[in-house]
């Protein structure tokens, strides 16, 4: 009886507080109504909100850092993700995808491909507004759909981006300590006379 009681004291509070207390905008900061006017209104995503995977590169689509090594695409669970490496001329591989596809219709956004990426090359975003007016529309998202700047991640994970960023840099530096380490090749003698 007690928590009847109680309950029906808060829906009275919160119901004459949605006249009194007018909620902010883009906020459930009041003792009032908390129903949110979706899509005019909405609250910003917490940093570790995840939903679909992007691959990040540093300054122009060229320079991802996706190295198409398919870790990813194999510890997916349910393999949604499609990789392609590419070719030089010669027909050798190169150290990038020629075809990245993920299929956000199967996609269970689990973050599992961002965990394995050993290269921090493919994240999970925040965007989840992905349908669209179309009823055939096709939610295979291709590279060109995929990519977005370092900026963009730094934007909406930033303690993640710094954190990465510094244990970039950190192996950046051991690798030029290992280069600078390794002996010289003995320089070759001029041809005798
Ligand atoms: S996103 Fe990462 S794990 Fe996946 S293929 Fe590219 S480098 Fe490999
Ligand atoms: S979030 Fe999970 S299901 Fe989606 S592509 Fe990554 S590993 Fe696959």
């Amino acid at each position: 009886m007690f928590g009847v009681l109680r309950g029906m004291g808060i829906t009275f509070k919160n119901f004459v507080a949605s006249y009194f207390l007018p909620r902010k905008p883009n906020s459930l900061e009041t003792g009032g109504m908390v129903t949110l006017q979706y899509p005019e209104e909405r609250l910003p995503e917490k940093e570790r909100f995840r939903n679909f995977p992007f691959l990040i590169y540093d300054t122009k689509p060229d320079d991802l850092r996706c190295v198409a090594c398919d870790i990813c695409a194999k510890e997916c669970p349910p393999k949604c993700i499609y990789i392609v490496r590419d070719n030089d001329e010669q027909g050798r591989p190169l150290k990038k995808p020629k075809v990245f596809d993920i299929d956000f219709t199967v996609c269970m956004n689990c973050g599992i491909c961002e965990e394995a990426c050993p290269f921090d090359a493919i994240f999970m975003d925040h965007e989840f507004e992905v349908g669209g007016p179309e009823r055939q529309q096709s939610l295979v998202y291709h590279m060109d759909q995929l990519l977005k700047p370092a900026t963009h991640f730094a934007k909406i994970r930033p303690t993640d981006h710094v954190a990465i960023e510094e244990k970039r840099r950190k192996e950046a530096e051991k690798k030029r300590a290992a280069a600078q380490a390794q002996p010289k090749p003995p320089e070759a003698k001029p041809p005798q006379a």
